[in-house]
Formats: structure tokens, C-alpha cells, sequence
């Protein structure tokens, strides 16, 4: 029952996307959290939650229990802790002691057993909120867009990650790199790609999410890409990207 963390300390790579529809595609087969944790509550509102009573910051922050908290979706065997804007403040707020980092780990203790995976959609930056993601996580993926400057920034987040497995998180393991908003048509997107599977090698995903408009328009709908554009290629490709997800784990 792993807990994936979908991270990456710089905005705009494709986390949520990611997060949202791997969660989506791997509850056709098993139970599924998705967990928001950041306070632009992008995955939330593409699950088309746009207020809930209990949140994320209630559990961090607040004393609620993470169950009361979890709230179904439109999709069977789907559910999802929510964030709010108020969540930007319990960044501020957490300080970098070791309870204040382990309050996400503790707080999905008791909700893990009714899940097969938990996966944390993380804010970008690599504050207590991120923190809590790699203390909480037994596995990350880390999405990297398909651009100029994807491997900036990559040395000091493998650092911190090094840094919590070295003191909080011994299990901690990186399953896979994913190339995103991949382009074919531009020689950038295949230099890109060249680059950091030279770099990663079997670290980086086989599957390549391509750039994709509906995978862009869903969140607006308050859908998956599964419900909104079934037959579209971000399907397909988060499709495939949960089969090697689980295939992967299998061999974790
Ligand atoms: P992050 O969570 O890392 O900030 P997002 O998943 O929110 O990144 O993606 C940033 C923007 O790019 C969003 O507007 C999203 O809809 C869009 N986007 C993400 N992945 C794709 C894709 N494969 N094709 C087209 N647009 C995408
Ligand atoms: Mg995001």
C-alpha cells in the first residue's frame, strides 16, 4: 500500500496533471487517495471540489482526523483529501522541527489500510508542505517538463530528497522520472528527452506524456481526463503510465 509523491519544486511541469490522472487511471483496478497539498488546490477543484468543510490544513494544522477530511469524487474508488487557500498559511506556520515534518506521515496512519495507493499531489517549492510529502511517501515521481530548462533545479531537490532519506525516510526510493508535455514535432522536446534518459537511464519512464489540450481543459470540467476525453492521447499515455506505475511497485 505505497504512498506515491508526486514532486517537483518547480510550478508548472505537469505535478497536478500527473497526479490527478495517474490517481484516476490507477482506480480502475485499486482503491485510491489522492492527497492536495498544495494551497492553489488545483488537484482539488479538477476533481470538482471547489469547498469543503474539512481539509488538508484541518489535519495538518487543526486536530481533524484525516478520515473526516476524505471526500468521494465523481469517480468510484476515488477519493480525495482536499486543500484550500488556507493551506498557504500552515506553510508559514509549520516550523522545520521533526513533529511539525512528520504530521503528514502521522496524520495517514490510521486512513492507509483503506487505500491500495495514497498519491500526494505536492505545492512547488520545497517548504514544510513538500517536506511532509517526502517524510509521508514510500515512493516518488518526479515530473519534468519537456523543455530547455527541465533539469534545473533537479541537483538540490535529488539533494533534499537525499537529506530525508538520510534522516527521516530510509524507505524513500525515486520510481521513476516522467517526461511531460512532450512535443514529437520539435527537435527541442527529442533533445529534451535524449538528455535526460542519458542522465536517468532507467530511472525515467518508457511512457512520455505528450503535450495534450485536453489534458489542459479537463480540470475546468472538474473531471479526470478519463471521464471527459477517454480516447484522447493523455489518456492513453496516463493509461500507460499507471500499468508501469504498477509494474514498477511489483518489483519495489
Ligand atoms: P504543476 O502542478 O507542476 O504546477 P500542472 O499539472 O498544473 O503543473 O500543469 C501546468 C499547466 O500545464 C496547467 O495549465 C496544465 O493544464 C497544463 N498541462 C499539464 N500537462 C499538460 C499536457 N501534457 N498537455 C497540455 N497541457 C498540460
Ligand atoms: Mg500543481
Amino acid at each position: 500500500m505505497p504512498i506515491i509523491g508526486i514532486i517537483n519544486q518547480k510550478g508548472g511541469v505537469g505535478k497536478t496533471t500527473s497526479a490527478v490522472n495517474l490517481a484516476a487511471a490507477l482506480a480502475a483496478h485499486r482503491r485510491i487517495l489522492l492527497v492536495d497539498l498544495d494551497p492553489q488546490a488545483n488537484a482539488s477543484s479538477g476533481l470538482g471540489i471547489r469547498s469543503a468543510q474539512r481539509t488538508i490544513y484541518d489535519v495538518l494544522v487543526g486536530d481533524s482526523p484525516a478520515r473526516q477530511a476524505v471526500h468521494d469524487t465523481a469517480e468510484s474508488n476515488l477519493k480525495i483529501l482536499p486543500a484550500s487557500a488556507d493551506l498557504a498559511g500552515a506553510a508559514v506556520e509549520l516550523d522545520a522541527s521533526a513533529e511539525s515534518l512528520r504530521l503528514l506521515s502521522k496524520a495517514l496512519i490510521g486512513i492507509r489500510p483503506n487505500f491500495d495507493f495514497i498519491v500526494l499531489d505536492a505545492p512547488p517549492s520545497l517548504g514544510a508542505l513538500t517536506l511532509n510529502a517526502l517524510v509521508a511517501a514510500d515512493l516518488l515521481i518526479i515530473p519534468l517538463q519537456a523543455e530547455y530548462y527541465a533539469l534545473e533545479g533537479i541537483a538540490n531537490m535529488m539533494e533534499t530528497i537525499e537529506r530525508i532519506r538520510g534522516s527521516y525516510n530510509p524507505q524513500l526510493q525515486v520510481l521513476g522520472i516522467l517526461l511531460t508535455m512532450f512535443d514529437g514535432r520539435t527537435k527541442l522536446s527529442q533533445e529534451v528527452e535524449q538528455n535526460v534518459r542519458k542522465h536517468f537511464g532507467g530511472r525515467v519512464f518508457e511512457v512520455v506524456i505528450p503535450r495534450n489540450v485536453r489534458l489542459a481543459e479537463a480540470p475546468s470540467y472538474g473531471q479526470p481526463i478519463y471521464h471527459y476525453a477517454p480516447a484522447s492521447q493523455g489518456a492513453v499515455a496516463y493509461r500507460r503510465l499507471a500499468e508501469e506505475v504498477l509494474q514498477r511497485v511489483s518489483q519495489t
